[in-house]
């Protein structure tokens, strides 16, 4: 697809062929679960040659398989990368990149507002191996410049958060980690290559929970990472030893998914956006958490390093937890459930979704509201769930 076409192809065409250039057994058309552990050779010498790199060829699943190959091929085109390698979830993703590539007396920069498991890697575990880590105020840029400033191994961002949808400027953090020689990793789950290429805007490394939207519909776990060649390297050999891998059927179940990833998000990102501005509108909401209202603190930069502002809303009720509860129960086209990036609509509160792991002090703390609701558009039809919203509301 690379060679003879000679031009660049758009997102929805990358999604239906890249890593589909080989001809299929049997003829098929579409990519088979190679639902095999070990990889068998007629002889010893070619399985030397495929174990020793000098032949094409797999071994084991848990190192590499065809199915999860054409996976990670499709990811790496959509965000621009030279490498991809996949997981077994956005959680192996990220800890298996942040153990592959730390080491102890390290210093680590973030935000407060990472995903919550994110967050606990963050607090919990790596001062345990003595990696000192800062999270700084998300919005505060001049906070982040001068802690990534003062020396750091690795910079972790996120953007937009979760669930308040900050915005944080991609192309400043990477400046200033440029500067004091820093890796940067950022959590692009969120916006989706269709949205935003961190990649672009000279991000090292991309970093996905493959179960929101690349899969999309809330059938299958996996994670994947994407950009530098070496990098990327250093974590799939990493990840051979720790067996986070991404099993051949779950690869395959987002294999179709990712297919109609630009048609699903372009969808979602109109969805939202009129959502936002009907709830924006309304009296019983105290405020709406939306990139792509005008008013956003982050609008500008939003409008600036994305192409879209994503399929996931937040906004908070006037009243209280009760409010919030009594109008999630009466929602009847969300599903009450922890993921986003479905084709169904999926709803819930902090307090069993991003930040299940805080308490109710540690997320008034990150200024999450207690009657804040995280609302991430499915590809239902968007009169449909204005509808649905204003009957739970008016109760
Ligand atoms: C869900 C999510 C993760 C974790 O991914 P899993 O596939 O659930 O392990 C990481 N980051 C963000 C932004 C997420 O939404």
């Amino acid at each position: 697809m690379e060679g003879r076409l000679k031009r660049e192809l758009s997102a929805a065409t990358i999604a239906a062929w890249a890593g589909e250039e080989q001809p299929l057994a049997f003829g098929a058309a579409q990519i088979p679960i190679v639902q095999s552990a070990p990889f068998a050779y007629p002889d010893i010498d070619s399985w030397l040659d495929a174990a020793l790199g000098c032949a094409p060829g797999d071994i084991y699943s848990r190192n590499t398989n065809p199915t999860v190959r054409v996976f990670e091929e499709k990811v790496r085109r959509l965000e621009g990368g030279d490498d991809a390698t996949s997981f077994a979830s956005g959680m192996a993703a990220i800890s298996n990149t942040l153990f592959a590539l730390l080491k102890p007396g390290d210093r680590v920069v973030s935000i407060k507002d990472s995903y919550g498991g994110t967050s606990k890697i963050f607090l919990d575990i790596l001062p345990r191996i003595n990696v000192e880590v800062e999270l700084v105020d998300t919005h505060d840029g001049e906070a982040l410049e001068a802690a990534i400033g003062q020396g750091c191994s690795l910079v972790y961002l996120e953007t937009p958060t979760n669930p308040t949808l900050k915005i944080l400027d991609l192309a400043r953090a990477v400046r200033a980690a440029r500067k004091v020689g820093a890796v940067t990793v950022v959590d692009n789950t969120f916006a989706t290559p269709v949205n935003q290429r961190p990649l672009d805007l000279g991000v090292d490394l991309v970093v996905h929970s493959a179960t929101k939207f690349l899969g999309g519909h809330d059938d299958a776990m996996g994670g994947v990472l994407v950009g530098q060649l070496e990098l990327v390297r250093r974590v799939f050999q990493y990840r051979e030893i720790t067996g986070a891998c991404l099993s051949a059927f779950a690869a395959y179940l987002l294999l179709r998914g990712l297919k109609t990833l630009d048609l699903r998000v372009r969808r979602q990102n109109e969805t939202a956006l009129a959502v936002a501005r009907r709830l924006a509108d309304h009296p019983r909401v105290e405020a709406v958490y939306y990139p792509g209202l005008e008013w956003h603190p982050g609008h500008d930069i939003a409008r600036a390093q994305m192409s879209g502002y994503g399929g996931v809303l937040s906004f908070a009720l006037r009243g209280d937890f009760d409010t919030t509860k009594h109008f999630l129960n009466r929602l009847q086209l969300a599903h009450r459930a922890a993921s986003l990036g479905s084709v169904n609509t999926l709803a819930g509160p902090p307090a069993t979704t991003s930040h299940v792991e805080c308490s109710a002090d540690e997320r008034r703390l990150l200024g999450i509201p207690e009657t804040l609701v995280r609302y991430s558009c499915g590809v239902e039809d968007a009169s449909d769930l204005i509808a649905d919203l204003e009957q739970a509301l008016a109760a």
